[in-house]
């Protein structure tokens, strides 16, 4: 394991789950989602498992969604009591999106029997499944499993590469497979006619705010043919991550909105009638993307839309005076070798 895979291991040596009830999922709730190209509504679940193998061996630099796992071994009964909840309140959505902050394949979370059993449940209600998981889980046995059972243009697969680039991903995220693993879990994908959805991360820590944008639109143009569609997700700070640990160092700070926009206009000219969706968790906050904290909201609600109906005349937006500083960012940071206060807003 090297230095950073160590680091990332050891600052969660003393984490103990604050909720340890194995029969509760994270959350649900209702969001508006695409089905057919058509903004539809969509019921989201996250269930609590196990947590997700990769993260209790070492773990991703900026991902803290183990402070939600068990870190214990659950029945799968428990899982399924979990789904049962949730479903309770589910209201006719056509879409159902199903997260368990791991890998919905990966058998330590999820065993077979309980992945075909939710499936099975929901195709009886809904147009639209989407899962995620790690590429390494992803094999020919599972997928055919759920090509038994599904119309498999309507089963979608995420998967997070993050990046194209490689050194990116071991040295900034940590995320141990590199881009062949994704690749070959997308072929696979597309031999059961499944779609793939492609999360990528803006601003993993190390890259100045330029080469972080730079990245993400040579990521798009190397993936453009593999993936349907692409979710752009730019860092925000979750609690004992090593991004945190950098941030509190004043060594880290997440993207401006700026940059999201820039992104998100550089990549839709490439990929053309393909979609490309950003949530931006923790929007307008110290730990999330943020600008000048006045054009903030603004920016979010236009990145909102442009998700669900793709106008790019949203990403036409008026310049705040903000602008002009993210612009002198992009120009200097580069000679600074890191020395440049990490902070485009004051720290509290
Ligand atoms: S980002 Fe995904 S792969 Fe990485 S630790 Fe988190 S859940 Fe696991
Ligand atoms: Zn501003």
């Amino acid at each position: 394991m090297n230095e950073l895979a160590e680091f990332c291991k050891n600052l969660k040596k003393d984490f103990t789950p604050k909720i340890k009830n194995t029969r509760e999922p994270v959350k649900y709730w209702s969001e508006i989602d695409i089905i057919d190209n058509k903004p539809s509504d969509a019921f989201v679940i996250i269930f609590r498992t196990k947590g997700c193998s990769w993260s209790i061996k070492s773990g991703c630099t900026m991902c803290g969604y183990f402070n939600d796992s068990l870190w214990e071994n659950l029945t799968q009964e428990d899982i399924f009591i979990q789904f049962e909840k949730a479903m309770d309140k589910y209201n006719g959505e056509k879409i159902v999106k199903i997260f368990n902050s791991g890998s919905f394949f990966d058998d330590k979370e999820i065993k077979s029997k309980t992945r075909i059993k939710i499936i099975n449940e929901l195709i009886k209600k809904v147009d639209k499944i989407s899962v995620e998981s790690r590429p390494e889980y992803i094999t020919n046995e599972k997928l055919a499993e759920i090509y038994d059972i599904t119309t498999p243009k309507n089963f979608e697969i995420g998967i997070g590469l993050e990046t194209a680039n490689d050194f990116i991903r071991e040295k900034s995220i940590n995320k141990g497979f590199n881009f062949n693993h994704y690749h070959d879990a997308a072929k696979k994908i597309k031999k059961y006619d499944f779609k793939i959805k492609t999360y990528l991360l803006l601003k993993p820590p190390f890259l100045t705010e330029e080469e972080a944008i730079n990245d993400n639109i040579e990521t798009v143009e190397k993936i453009k043919s593999i993936t349907d569609i692409i979710s752009l997700n730019p860092t925000n700070v979750q609690r004992n991550t090593y991004v945190e640990y950098l941030w509190k160092r004043n060594q880290y700070s997440p993207p401006w909105l700026w940059s999201i926009i820039k992104v998100l206009i550089d990549s839709k000219k490439i990929i053309g009638e393909k979609r490309i969706k950003c949530d931006v968790v923790g929007g307008g906050s110290y730990r999330g993307p943020h600008n000048c904290g006045k054009c903030d909201n603004e920016i979010i609600n236009k990145i909102s839309n442009f998700s669900i109906n793709q106008n790019m005349d949203l990403l036409n937006i008026k310049k705040c005076e903000c602008y002009e500083t993210w612009l002198d960012q992009l120009d200097i940071e580069k000679f600074c070798f890191g020395s440049q206060i990490n902070s485009h807003r004051k720290i509290i």
